[in-house]
């Protein structure tokens, strides 16, 4: 597990302190909605978290477990939210996109995420992939 200094700014790019932002939610509190839940996750991917991702991740869907050991290894650059719908209280989209590097090259990930939301917390279910537009 990753120890984040108490100045550490969130890598999710809100540009808060990780401990008032992502890391609330990495430490167990719920996610007021999708588009948290989905920084948060993110987040998670930069530091590795792979118990909080897995959690995070709704059980119809979930993987057995995440490659983060996999090389060449992914270097996440930065995150941008570009749409966030709540279809109803317990149905959201989150469209993003992330820039990542492996062996140093640049790659871009655009995807249109669908969260659900059960016993008040939200779960990623899965996530389209629109391409470049
Ligand atoms: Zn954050």
């Amino acid at each position: 597990m990753l120890r984040m200094n108490s100045e550490k700014t969130c890598p999710c790019g809100r540009g808060r302190d990780y401990n008032d932002c992502c890391g609330s939610l990495h430490g167990g509190m719920p996610a007021p909605n999708a588009e948290a839940l989905m920084r948060s996750r993110y987040s998670a991917f930069v530091l590795g978290l792979e118990p909080y991702l897995l959690g995070t991740w709704h059980a119809d869907t979930r993987p057995v477990s995440l490659d983060f050991a996999a090389e060449p290894a992914m270097k996440w650059l930065g995150l941008t939210v570009k749409r966030h719908e709540q279809a109803d209280a317990d149905h959201a989209v989150v469209e993003f996109v992330a820039h990542y590097k492996v062996n140093g090259r640049a790659h871009r990930l655009h995807e249109v995420s669908r969260f659900v939301r059960q016993d008040g917390r939200w779960f990623y279910l899965d996530g389209e992939f629109p391409g470049d537009a």
